[in-house]
């Protein structure tokens, strides 16, 4: 592959830095979610008639890169509106549909939270149970969905349903997706706390909640295609490579200020094997986000091969706040908002947050199952 940008490309990268550098640090959040909307950078490489800024791959990988580089707040507000919802409305909404929601989650004025996961359905989640039975020109819902993520806050839901059984042991059939407002009548919310202390994800509980049908995101039963296409609008990672390289400079920078026997443990050769050990992955998962970037160019569409690179990301981030905390010893045991927490307890944090990385969109196990069977073609069994 060719490295080097073109001249275009190299324009767009000069533009992005000379931005950075005018408006970073960020003090007014809002100002700066006003400003990179103006410069259509929210929803960046969405369509120009959605309101998106129409820009292609590779400056979107640019323009991610930089901003990962020099810690830049979030374009917008509405991760999961960005992530999934709107990609979904894209390729699935309504003309009607698109005009309802996808300015609101360019402007950072709403909060969406996914509906997938129910309490005994999460990996396998082509089994879900919580129904939408059809009543007229509604749907009504009825059953249960848990780690809810920004339920507490947010305003809408895009939900996963079973309108149809199960037939001849194809989940996927008879499963619908709606769009679903939280404050309407019959839905409840019960927050769960994490083990950091966080009150971000919650139980759904849905009683006779009713749903318009045109509140509904393509056809009756195609759910299953509508989540994995959006879910599919994958990237390639650059900007998560970016993210852990400066993990590890403050991994670096860690070991440099501990002591041990009145010398930096960064000087112990076992420190410095295993930092080299984590660098080594972390270039090899940029590589491997060249080669997406590289297929999607070509527009290959990327299938199973990002597994690699979520599966380095579940594991690394954990692994490197622990070894933080290893490097750490008693202090270690100084979480959060204990004076003598080294860093204010960051590092205590990012380890307490483990399933965040580690189970939140597809555990380890699942994984390793889709690199076995469709990468390397091993048997099921
Ligand atoms: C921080 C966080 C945020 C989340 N946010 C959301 C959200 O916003 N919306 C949402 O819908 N869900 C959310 N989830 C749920 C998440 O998607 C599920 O927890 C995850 O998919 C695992 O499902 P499960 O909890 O049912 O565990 P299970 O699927 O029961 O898995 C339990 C264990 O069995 C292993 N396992 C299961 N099946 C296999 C298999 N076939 N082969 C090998 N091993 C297997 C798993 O790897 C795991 O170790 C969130 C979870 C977390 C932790």
């Amino acid at each position: 592959m060719d490295f080097d940008l073109t001249p275009e490309e190299e324009a767009f990268r000069a533009e992005v830095v000379a931005f950075l550098d005018e408006n970073l640090p960020v003090k007014d959040m809002r100002a700066w979610t006003r400003k990179v909307r103006e410069k259509r950078w929210v929803g960046f490489s969405w369509p120009k008639e959605v309101g998106g800024g129409g820009g292609t791959l590779m400056q979107q990988a640019i323009l991610k890169a930089e901003m990962a580089k020099r810690r830049a707040p979030a374009l917008g507000t509405c991760f999961m509106g960005l992530a999934w919802v709107g990609p979904g409305l894209i390729e699935y909404g309504t003309a009607e549909q698109k005009q309802r929601f996808i300015p609101d989650i360019l402007d950072s004025k709403v909060q969406w939270c996914t509906g997938y996961s129910e309490p005994d359905v999460g990996s396998d989640l082509a089994a879900l149970q919580c129904r939408g039975e059809r009543d007229g020109d509604h749907y009504v819902v009825n059953g249960q969905k848990i780690w809810t993520s920004l339920a507490p806050f947010a305003d809408w839901m895009i939900l996963l349903v079973r309108t149809a059984p199960m037939e001849g042991g194809n989940k996927h059939a008879g499963i619908t997706c709606l769009l679903v407002h939280m404050k309407s009548e019959g839905i409840e919310v019960r927050p769960i706390e994490n083990m950091a202390g966080g009150r971000m994800f919650a139980e759904v509980f849905f009683t006779n909640v009713r749903v318009p049908v045109d509140q509904r995101l393509g056809a009756e039963g195609e759910g299953w295609a509508v989540t994995v296409s959006a879910l599919a609008n994958e990237r390639s990672s650059i900007s998560e490579v970016e993210a852990l390289l400066r993990r590890l400079d403050e991994l670096k920078n860690l070991a440099r200020a501990t002591r041990k026997h009145g010398r930096p443990v960064l000087e112990d050769p076992a420190v410095r094997r295993r930092i080299a050990h984590f660098e080594t992955v972390i270039e090899g998962m940029r590589l491997n986000g060249l080669r997406f970037l590289t297929k999607q160019l070509k527009g290959e569409p990327l299938t199973s091969e990002t597994s690699v690179n979520k599966l380095h990301r579940a594991t690394l981030e954990v692994a490197m706040a622990d070894f933080a905390l290893t490097l750490q010893g008693p202090a270690a045991a100084y979480t959060k908002g204990a004076e003598p927490a080294i860093e204010s307890g960051k590092w205590q944090q990012s380890s307490l947050s483990w399933p965040d990385t580690v189970i939140g969109g597809g555990t380890p196990n699942i994984q390793k199952n889709i690199i076995a069977e469709r990468i390397l073609g091993l048997p099921k069994d």
